[in-house]
């Protein structure tokens, strides 16, 4: 750490409504990726902490917090969102400095993340079930009622953006949580843990304990007291969790990894395609979900397109995530750099075309950060490992395409089916793309729109359930069936 830094310290753990000491866990380091140097410390716990934080929710959610008039708790709810926007500049501040994403992007977008909170809150006394008519001797009627406790478990790429993904749904829900963040970026968590505390959640209902995944995180997703794990990441680590909650039978959302097509035909507004393709290609240094990393080309403006990605990444300033001027931060740590480094090598042997980028920034103050320049190559088949793998770097494949009906097939061919985009004047087509794309999520003449009104997640192997919208809330809810004899006869079966 240079000298003029003050290292930041979380040294506890948020369990019950109290601040507490690791038993079995510790401290880990969190590194600024912008210069490869600790910038925080931050308490982490190991499955005893992970029991205790376990048993607090369980206490929490049968107790004070199911007792509560559901119009108390949406205000808890309410209070969270007010005091998100207040503290907006310190959680951004921190997503910045733990993940290297630009102060630029972050600054403006964190007061917005506490409408996830007014939306689910104004659902929580909303929750109400139906009744069946049925025979006249029988009242039937259904109750929604909260899972159970909920492991939330995120990736380091967006960590409080996700957080709250997960978690005004599910308290809302009436659910207790207990959030493990990454181990790579704890630090907004606190912060979270701190705002719960100061909106009045009763003691239990949201813990936060920072934990190493195949330690920690597996005693989470393997406890038995644990309903439900909504968890954030990659596929591989989803597949593991269904083995480590198999034996309990554990209720999972999925948010997973993506190889999104992004689509361009020769009737688009071709400079609104380029702004869209070329920014969602390397946003958040190309470490998003929702990247649009594979983009599909109509072969008459090819070419064009191609020089226009050069273009715009000469334009790019790659720089320390806490310059106002920065548009590109680096890789958020070590491993996802030398990731796609690896994939610049792939891309290489694959054969495809480098048109820029394709390397590490070791200029300056940058060499000591994981800063890579903006990538893009051309003549890419789908065959490609750097068209079917989720690489995370801010790469851009462009593949051309003569058809429709190619384009679909190419779009179609991945094991992935998170978000998608099509650029496109004429209508018809529009809707037959959308009905024909197998992903959660196809943008029209846009992309990365997400917002929290809308269901958002994936098809295949991208994930389960939804996050985001009414359907959000399906997740963490349970449907009770309840029916009242209104004579109390009941046959002797026996009789005769
Ligand atoms: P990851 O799968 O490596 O880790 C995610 C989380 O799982 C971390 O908190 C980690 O500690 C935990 N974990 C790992 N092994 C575990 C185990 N055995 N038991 C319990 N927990 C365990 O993913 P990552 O590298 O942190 O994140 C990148 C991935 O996340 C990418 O694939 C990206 O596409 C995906 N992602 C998806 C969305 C979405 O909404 N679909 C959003 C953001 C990121």
């Amino acid at each position: 750490m240079s000298s003029k830094m003050t290292l930041h310290r979380e040294d506890r753990l948020f369990i019950g409504g109290e601040w507490v000491v690791p038993t079995d866990g510790g401290t880990i380091e969190s590194i600024d990726p912008g210069s490869g140097e600790v910038w925080a410390t931050a308490a982490f716990g190991g499955p005893g902490d992970m029991d205790r934080a376990i048993a607090a929710a369980n206490t929490a959610m049968r107790g004070p917090w199911k007792r509560m008039p559901v119009m108390e708790r949406a205000a808890i709810l309410r209070r969270f969102a007010e005091l998100y926007v207040r503290e907006a500049d310190t959680l951004s501040t921190v997503e910045s400095r733990d993940t290297g994403r630009p102060i630029r992007d972050t600054k403006p977008e964190f007061p917005g993340h506490a409408h996830i909170w007014w939306w689910n809150a104004s659902l929580a006394d909303k929750l109400g079930g139906r009744t069946i008519p049925m025979d006249p001797s029988v009242h039937v009627y259904t109750t929604r009622v909260p899972v159970g406790v909920v492991g939330a478990i995120t990736a380091w790429n967006a960590p409080s953006f996700l957080a709250n993904l997960k978690l005004a749904p599910a308290l809302a829900a009436g659910c207790a949580v207990v959030l493990k963040p990454s181990e790579i970026t704890p630090v907004g968590a606190f912060h979270l843990a701190r705002i719960a505390e100061e909106a009045g959640l009763p003691a239990g209902v949201f813990n936060v304990v920072p934990a190493y995944g195949n330690d920690g995180g597996a005693r989470l997703v393997e406890s038995p007291d644990v309903a439900k794990i909504s968890f954030t990441g990659s596929t591989a680590t989803a597949k593991k969790l269904l083995q480590l909650g198999a034996p309990t039978l554990k209720r999972f959302t999925f948010e997973l990894g993506g190889k999104a097509p992004h689509i361009i035909f020769d009737d688009a507004d071709i400079e609104m395609a380029i702004n869209a393709a070329t920014s969602s290609a390397w946003v958040v240094c190309g470490q998003s979900c929702a990247l649009g990393s594979r983009v599909l080309v109509h072969r008459p403006i090819y070419e064009r397109v191609v020089q226009a990605f050069a273009d715009r990444a000469a334009m790019v300033r790659v720089g320390q995530p806490m310059d106002p001027s920065t548009h590109m931060g680096p890789q958020a740590h070590g491993a996802q750099l030398e990731k796609t480094l690896g994939y610049f090598e792939t891309a290489r042997e694959e054969g495809a075309r480098l048109v820029t980028g394709g390397e590490r920034v070791v200029e300056g103050d940058l060499a000591r950060g994981y800063f890579v320049r903006p990538t893009v190559y051309a003549d890419v088949h789908n065959q490609m490992r750097i068209a079917r793998e989720e690489i995370f770097g801010p790469v851009a494949s462009l593949i051309p395409f003569d058809t429709e009906e190619e384009a679909i097939a190419i779009a179609n061919d991945t094991p992935y089916g998170l978000t998608a985009g099509v650029w496109t004047n004429n209508l018809a087509r529009a809707h037959r793309m959308s009905a024909e794309i197998d992903a959660g999520s196809v943008w029209i003449n846009t992309y990365r729109f997400i917002r929290f009104p809308v269901p958002y997640g994936g098809m295949k192997q991208s994930g389960w359930g939804r996050e985001n919208g009414i359907e959000a809330l399906d997740g963490y809810l349970e449907t009770k069936a309840t029916a009242i004899s209104l004579t109390g006869q009941f046959a002797n079966a026996y009789a005769s």
